[in-house]
């Protein structure tokens, strides 16, 4: 339901929280976020409030990651319980994505999925794109690639995020059907469902359409055509507008 993905010079976690409550209007039933830990991938979710997940971050040093992304959830498919919250990582947990919109194919996917030996942790449709980027990405070694494949397969709407272990500092996100804009900084860059999630740092928008891949880190931004990667020229938009 909301979305916010963090590249730059402040620590992350603090950042993605922050952002999330922004998006609380849009009502949610659990919330989580990913990062990067060492050359671990680390998700941290919890059901209802921000507050419970919040207190689960708080056990845990969130200072050092200075990227990531988070995800409040209004369950379509699977329970709103903790294992069915975003982020969703893959078997081998090399990346976690988070997702806005229905998968409408992923019963045939995950059933194809599993045939080839995948478990999956959780009854979400997302959990499917998640676990079918994974398997792209093994098979291709580029992320960009793994992610234009995985989407080519996929039936539905989606606005997604995704963080990689082997891509430290790097987000690359996509769109079909389901709201995405990139909030472009100095020394930062944001990826978000809504501006207000990145209003309180920058007003250099750049709103992504359907077909779209975007790749960001600290310091560049890029847009892809999603199925064939050539670069996309695209306008940055100045917000003169205060919620
Ligand atoms: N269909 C996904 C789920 O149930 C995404 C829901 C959302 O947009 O928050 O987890």
């Amino acid at each position: 339901c909301g979305i916010i993905g963090y590249c730059g010079h402040r620590p992350a976690v603090p950042v993605i929280v922050e952002g999330l409550k922004r998006l609380e209007y849009r009502g949610y039933d659990s919330a989580g976020v990913a990062f990067l830990q060492g050359k671990d991938l680390i998700t941290v979710r919890a059901e209802g409030k921000l507050v419970n997940l919040e207190t689960k971050l708080a056990a845990q040093n969130v200072y050092l990651a200075t990227s990531g992304v988070g995800h409040t959830r209004w369950a379509t498919h699977g329970l709103p319980i903790e294992k069915n919250a975003h982020p969703h990582c893959d078997a081998s947990r090399s990346i976690a994505l988070v997702h806005n919109g229905i998968i409408e194919n992923y019963q045939d996917l995950k059933k194809e999925l599993a045939a080839a030996g995948v478990r999956f942790a959780s009854e979400t449709d997302t959990e499917v794109l998640a676990q079918l980027v994974g398997h792209y990405y093994k098979e291709k070694g580029s992320l960009a690639e793994a992610i234009s494949k995985a989407l080519s397969r996929v039936e539905g709407a989606y606005a997604i995020v995704v963080v990689s272990r082997d891509n430290p500092g790097m987000l690359y996100a996509a769109r079909k059907q389901s709201p995405l804009v990139m909030g472009v900084g100095v020394g930062e860059n944001f990826l978000a469902s809504d501006i207000p999630a990145f209003l309180p740092y920058t007003r250099e928008v750049v709103f992504l359409d359907d077909g779209e891949m975007a790749r960001i880190d600290a310091g560049s931004w890029q847009v892809l055509d999603v199925a064939t990667l050539a670069p996309v020229k695209k306008e940055v938009q100045h917000i003169s507008w205060d919620v």
